[in-house]
């Protein structure tokens, strides 16, 4: 069969045009929207009061790599305690910008806290959790005023689980009167990107500039999520705010986020990213962080750790010495990245290949910069090593992991040196 030879595609559309909005905190700015790389954001999950638990777990996930962390302020205790959260980082060197959770009382905590009000560098306000009838209008200008006032940026954060039910009746109400109404679902996804775009329209009207607000519109559906965003990003060109809210625990969380943000991003749709991911009892807060990184690096769009390809493993690799190697440079990565990424600037990009046998392991590892091939069970007991696709060596005996570790290093280290 003869063959058209042409160009095929291949990468995300272009991002959709959206406004660059600054979240800062002293000298940091960390840009959502415009032309800035997708932002990654977590939240924490300790009570807020609690000062130095929470202070220390926001140290985790930005040292993980949260680009903006959220927490929750709500109470008097948390919001007391949020200027001296704000102290303890700055003592631990931790500079990233803190994004406050409000509803229902965030007027008053605003109002009453005012040390916590400077402290935070954004909020989050959700419209359907301001208030109810008439007080709806009047505390969402409230918290728009102290906005204004300390000039931070808002998150309208809209939830599918909170949505102001008297916009929904509205938009119910108008649907009825259509000659052809629209699907409950449509009446539902209308009334979201309503909510959302009305009030970012009322946050302006009352003196918010128009690049201090991002939008988001989260459920808990990966259809739903995908409809919406695709249909609000027509709308507007406030950065948008993607995360799939309670996506639950485990591979589920993990598999239904990353199938909902991946489409959107792939779309050019989505300026800042949080996965939700319910922890396992004991579970590490910062995966929804790894997370995170990792739907954008294999996507592409960012780079922030050397990867990892691994074959799964087959008949041919009856030993678990090519799981113990793939896990143990994993993690040996992982480790050193906080040093390296200071050291050995584009070392994020580097490819590493372990494979397991000699069907796929030469190919693969040669299309990587450092690959190695296990012997399969009852090939040769050796390992060779490729470097740049060119076999440089072959590796023996007991300490093969111990010695791909030192030929990964030197690699980094002749590499990405900068002054090499
Ligand atoms: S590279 Fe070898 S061990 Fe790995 S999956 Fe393929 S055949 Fe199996």
């Amino acid at each position: 069969m003869l063959v058209d030879l042409k160009e095929i595609a291949c990468g995300a559309a272009l991002r959709r045009q959206s406004r660059a909005v600054q979240i800062r905190y002293r000298d940091k700015v960390v840009v959502v929207g415009g032309d800035a790389p997708v932002v990654i954001q977590s939240m924490t999950n300790t009570d807020t009061a609690d000062a130095i638990a929470t202070a220390i777990q926001i140290k985790e996930l930005a040292r993980a790599g949260s680009e903006l962390v959220r927490i929750t302020v709500n109470n008097p205790e948390a919001a007391q305690a949020v200027p001296a959260i704000r102290e303890q980082l700055d003592r631990m060197g931790i500079d990233v910008p803190l994004v406050g959770d409000f509803h229902y009382n965030g007027h008053t905590l605003l109002k009453d806290f005012p040390d916590c009000a400077k402290a935070l560098s954004k909020y989050r306000i959700n419209p359907g959790n301001v208030g109810q009838g008439a007080k709806r209008d009047t505390q969402f200008a409230q918290m728009i005023e102290m906005a204004c006032l300390y000039q931070k940026p808002v998150r309208i954060g809209v939830n599918w689980g909170s949505l102001d039910q008297a916009l929904l009746a509205r938009i119910m109400d108008e649907n009825s009167q259509r000659a052809v109404p629209l699907s409950a679902q449509t009446v539902m996804y209308q009334a979201l990107i309503t909510s959302a775009i009305e009030s970012a329209q009322r946050a302006e009207q009352l003196g918010l500039p128009g690049d201090q607000i991002i939008l988001s519109c989260k459920v808990s559906g990966v259809q739903d999520l995908i409809s919406v965003y695709r249909e609000i990003s027509k709308h507007c060109d406030y950065p948008l705010h993607l995360g799939l809210t309670e996506a639950g625990m485990g591979s589920k969380g993990i598999v239904a986020s990353t199938a909902a943000l991946s489409v959107l991003l792939q779309e050019g749709i989505g300026d800042t990213i949080r996965i939700s991911l319910t922890p396992e009892p004991g579970g590490d807060r910062c995966k929804e962080v790894f997370v995170a990184q990792e739907i954008l690096q294999t996507m592409g769009l960012r780079k922030f750790m050397p990867m990892v390809i691994a074959c799964p493993g087959c008949g041919r690799t009856t030993s678990t010495v090519f799981q113990e190697l793939a896990d143990d440079i994993q993690s040996f990565l992982r480790e050193q990245m906080p040093v390296w990424k200071t050291q050995y600037p584009g070392v994020e990009g580097m490819n590493v290949a372990v494979m397991g046998c000699i069907v796929n392991g030469p190919g693969e590892s040669k299309h990587a910069h450092i690959g190695i091939s296990l012997p399969g069970t009852g090939e040769s007991p050796a390992a060779p090593v490729f470097i740049d696709g060119v076999k440089a060596m072959t590796l023996r005996g007991e300490n093969i992991a111990q010695d791909f570790q030192k030929i990964v290093l030197d690699y980094v280290q002749t590499r990405y040196s900068p002054q090499v």
